[in-house]
């Protein structure tokens, strides 16, 4: 049999959206805006694509307690030694932020069903601040049918 060909009707949406973080470290919950966009996008099978397009910050998804994120914070300080002899420090003083970024990653996907994002009870995707404050980027970009 020749090539078959399968017609689906794909939708892709995108926008940006951005927030200002208001200290060195902070974990914002950004679960609404991806949830507008997913809205806004009308599809209602597919995949949301959140990305930060930065290299001190990073995208988590876990619970939004705020002692977990909290411990979060905590959890990287201890472990990416703000104020160290990293090399990246001699021209820059924020390599603890970059190698917490390189661990956390700069992006998250969640499945879209039924036109929502289909995640845990207590999953929210979590902007992970390491070096503010500055205005972050969030592009979120919406796949499916
Ligand atoms: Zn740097």
């Amino acid at each position: 049999m020749l090539g078959v060909q399968v017609a689906v009707a794909c939708k892709v949406y995108q926008e940006e959206a951005s927030v200002r973080t208001t200290s060195r470290f902070q974990v914002l919950d950004v679960t609404g805006r991806v949830e507008e966009a997913v809205s806004k996008s009308g599809v209602t099978k597919g995949l949301a694509m959140v990305y930060v397009p930065h290299t001190t910050c990073g995208i988590t998804i876990n619970e939004a307690e705020p002692g977990l994120m909290e411990d979060i914070v905590e959890f990287l300080r201890e472990h990416t030694k703000p104020g160290a002899p990293w090399r990246h420090n001699r021209i820059d003083d924020n390599a603890h932020a970059h190698l917490g970024q390189s661990v956390l990653g700069h992006h998250a996907s969640i499945p879209v069903t039924g036109g929502r994002l289909n995640m845990g009870t207590w999953q929210r995707i979590l902007l992970v601040e390491m070096d503010g404050p500055r205005r972050r980027r969030i592009i979120i970009t919406v796949i499916g049918e």
